[in-house]
């Protein structure tokens, strides 16, 4: 099989037939074999009726119905484990990406090499309130992730290799950084292409400005885990180390300057009237807090399941 599209969805009915047609349409002009995945998410609308009659009209149309809506990372990791093509598309339903824009991804991935194209919205059909942060936040996932040819990560038409998808775990609100999180497992031909966006015809979006807090909490998780997962010991036993020493010289030096006021005879007074005693002692205290953290985390690096995963290429002779 050429192509499985996967559209994850939470209550889009109103454009899922639309997109349907205009899918089955790019397919035939350009004679691929697909199939369409869509992963209802727990639509409370009637979402899943239309795609139970859409694939009875059209066998080339899967489904997977969530009982309750556990968001679009989820969605996508499920359709990535149940793609067969040698390329995966992914879209929303909302018919904000278009279609036709599937044959070029595929040729990019097929003809150029690359494992990953990110669709980029140059020119976006979306609230002021939306771009203008996803600008700053684009920025900032480049600087993290070290994918600096990237404008839109968060876009939700991309192709991938078939194994990519299978390689990447989707979780939580993930989604947002699919690229890094293929960065990660060791696809690095990453790659952008120009497409064109339409302002959302049915229905509203699903997200909120949460997703801005929350975007760059994620960040922060992915950038740790990725610097210091298998090794946690190295981020606060460094740092602890460096805030117990600090703490232990900065306490010594207000107990030698009170004994050197004592005994060459001039005015002193008790160490506790000294803010710098207090500081210093937080220091070692949560230098030491951060120490213990560090072997804390390297227990549950110890036990985990991940620890040796490695991501393995090729084998030869094995
Ligand atoms: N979506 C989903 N589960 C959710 C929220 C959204 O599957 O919990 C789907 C949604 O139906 C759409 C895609 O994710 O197909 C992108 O959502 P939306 O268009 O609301 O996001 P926006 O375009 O505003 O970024
Ligand atoms: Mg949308």
């Amino acid at each position: 099989m050429d192509i499985s599209i996967v559209i994850p969805l939470y209550n889009e009915a109103e454009s899922l037939p639309e997109l349907e047609q205009w899918i089955a349409r790019v397919m035939k002009d350009n004679g691929f074999t697909y199939e369409i995945l869509f992963i209802n998410d727990g639509s409370t609308d009637d979402s899943w009726e239309v795609i139970k009659r859409l694939s009875r009209e059209n066998p080339s149309v899967k489904g997977i119905c969530f009982r309750r809506n556990y968001g679009k990372s989820p969605a996508l990791n499920t359709g990535f484990l149940h793609a067969k093509g040698k390329v995966v598309i992914t879209m929303d339903a909302d018919l904000q990406d278009s279609p036709d824009e599937i044959p070029e991804l595929y040729r990019m991935i097929t003809a150029e090499g690359y494992d990953l194209v990110s669709g980029w919205k140059k020119k976006r059909y979306d609230p002021l309130s939306k771009t203008i942060p996803t600008k700053l936040f684009n920025a900032v996932a480049r600087k993290v992730s070290g994918i600096k040819n990237l404008h839109d990560f968060n876009c939700g038409l991309k192709a991938y290799r078939g194994n990519v998808v299978k390689h990447i775990e989707v979780y939580g609100d993930m989604h947002r950084y699919i690229p890094f999180l293929a960065k990660n497992a060791g696809f690095n031909k990453i790659g952008e292409k120009v497409v064109h966006h339409q302002a959302r015809k049915y229905g509203k979006t699903k997200f909120g400005l949460d997703r801005f807090v929350n975007g760059y909490l994620d960040l922060a998780t992915l950038w740790f885990t990725n610097k210091f997962g298998a090794k946690p010991m190295h981020f606060f036993g460094l740092l602890g180390s460096l805030m117990f020493v600090f703490g232990l010289i900065s306490t010594a030096v207000v107990g030698i300057m009170k004994l050197y006021h004592m005994y060459s005879g001039h005015a002193y007074s008790l160490v506790t009237d000294s803010p710098y005693f207090y500081l210093s002692l937080i220091l070692m205290v949560l230098g030491t807090q951060l120490f213990l953290t560090g072997f804390i985390g390297e227990l549950i690096v110890r036990n985990s399941q991940r620890r040796n995963h490695y991501e393995i290429e090729e084998e030869l002779n094995i």
